[in-house]
């Protein structure tokens, strides 16, 4: 396709970076060109040249979550990052790393491993993730409220904006982090106010130990209360989910409300907290059952599977059960997290637009909110994706980092 405004875009970056748009389409829309730029001089040069000529521009990572958000209105330019994965600088010995946005996850965490370290975020459903879209998207799932957010865990970054320009924040080591976390800004963004090109994290050593029990309850009741008095005792827990009976079935266990509990940390502490995790479950008449990660990995991927709609709501941890039955009753699969306050509702056939609005409002009635993390485009016009607690400071963030609203235009609301 060709027209003066795509033909600047050609004429700011190398030829060669030039990709087929029809494997960048994002809910059926094809973009009028697509790059795949190999360096972040050239990321700024074609955001500057797309936001001279009126042009909306997607960065993308891995693709697996661009139906997180409303449905573009318009769509011209595909920004792979795939491009810039380079470990730019790794130090060991201080738990920290900097890498370009368009490295995965996968390749990330297995460099580390070999140094017996990690990036302490939580598995998200595919592992081909990139760091980038990791950082925008800013989800948290089961280690959330155990583990720092995203967030929490980032230095610094450096995110290229439409003006063309590459600005820095934060360091690249814990101590030189100083003046405003605009890095912070990024994490949760959605790509909104800037394409992240490099980023510095804070690691952790690995575990030495970790184990995985499901606690297979007498009642829905009983599951919820194990649940609250597992995540109140000091176990060395990295993760607590509350499975409604139909999730645990999917999930390869039996029918039946279940507590899945995931322990991580030094052997001794690992073994004392199975004891005690033991007796809890003994006294809440629940049956405790040895697994090798299985469920854990099924609900994982059951949060990331295309064509299904998810749904998260936050709700205080006192709420949590009541949130898991109500996503189980409109037929969903559902689990919660009492850590982070998060209930997960998936539905593989889809929910009509009245049923998560039913949920929205039960979740605002226990002082939370409700998002949907992936649904049809049809779904996503019709509901809107997310609640927006300060639409005013959302537009004039956007007005002081993309102010022609060039980057991922209406995926946040009308404009932004
Ligand atoms: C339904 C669902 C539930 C999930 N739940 C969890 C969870 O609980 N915990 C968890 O850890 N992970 C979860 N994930 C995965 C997590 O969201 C991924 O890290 C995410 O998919 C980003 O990876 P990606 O490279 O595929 O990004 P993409 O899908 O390519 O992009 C996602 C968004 O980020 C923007 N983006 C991508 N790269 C950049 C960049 N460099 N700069 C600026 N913006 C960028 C895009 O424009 C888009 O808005 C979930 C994914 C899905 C689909």
């Amino acid at each position: 396709m060709t027209s003066p405004s795509l033909d600047a875009l050609r004429h700011a970056v190398p030829s060669d970076i030039e990709r087929e748009p029809h494997d960048y389409a994002i809910d059926g829309v094809l973009p009028r060109v697509a790059f795949r730029p190999g360096d972040r001089r050239e990321v700024a040069d074609l955001l500057h040249a797309a936001d001279q000529h009126g042009l909306v521009v997607v960065p993308q990572g891995a693709r697996t979550s661009l139906e997180l958000g409303r449905p573009l209105g318009q769509y011209d330019v595909a920004l792979s990052l795939l491009g810039l994965d380079r470990i730019v600088e790794y130090v060991p010995e201080d738990l920290t790393i900097t890498v370009e946005a368009g490295l995965t996850l996968r390749h990330l965490q297995e460099e580390l491993a070999a140094r017996g370290q990690y990036l302490p975020v939580d598995p998200p459903p595919h592992d081909r993730v990139t760091v980038g879209g990791l950082l925008a998207t800013a989800r948290a799932g089961a280690w959330r409220g155990y583990l720092p957010a995203a967030r929490d865990l980032v230095l610094g970054a450096t995110a290229a904006l439409p003006d063309g320009t590459l600005p820095k924040s934060g360091g690249r080591v814990v101590k030189n982090v100083s003046g405003y976390d605009l890095h912070r800004l990024h994490a949760g963004a959605l790509g909104a106010l800037g394409v992240i090109v490099e980023a510095s994290f804070k690691l952790a050593p690995l575990p030495p130990a970790t184990r995985l029990l499901a606690l297979r309850a007498r009642d829905e009741r009983s599951a919820a209360r194990l649940a609250r008095d597992l995540w109140d005792s000091h176990l060395a827990a990295r993760s607590v989910a509350l499975l409604a009976p139909a999730a645990a079935s999917h999930s390869g266990l039996h029918r039946e409300p279940y507590v899945l509990l995931e322990l991580a940390g030094v052997e001794a502490a690992v073994e004392r907290s199975v004891e005690e995790a033991r007796a809890l479950a003994g006294r809440a008449g629940a049956q405790v059952e040895a697994t090798e990660g299985e469920p854990w990995r099924r609900l994982r991927a059951l949060a990331g599977e295309s064509g299904a709609t998810v749904l998260r709501m936050g709700v205080p941890a006192t709420s949590l059960p009541e949130l898991v039955g109500a996503a189980a009753r409109a037929g969903c699969l559902a689990w919660g997290y009492p850590a982070a306050g998060s209930v997960i509702a998936h539905a593989e056939a889809g929910l009509d637009p009245a049923a998560v609005r039913a949920l929205r409002e039960q979740a605002q009635r226990h002082g939370g909110f409700l998002q949907v993390e992936a649904a049809s485009t049809e779904l996503r016009r019709q509901v809107d994706p997310f609640e927006h607690g300060d639409a005013e400071a959302l537009r004039a963030l956007k007005q002081q980092f993309d102010p022609r609203g060039t980057l991922n235009r209406g995926r946040w609301m009308e404009g932004v």
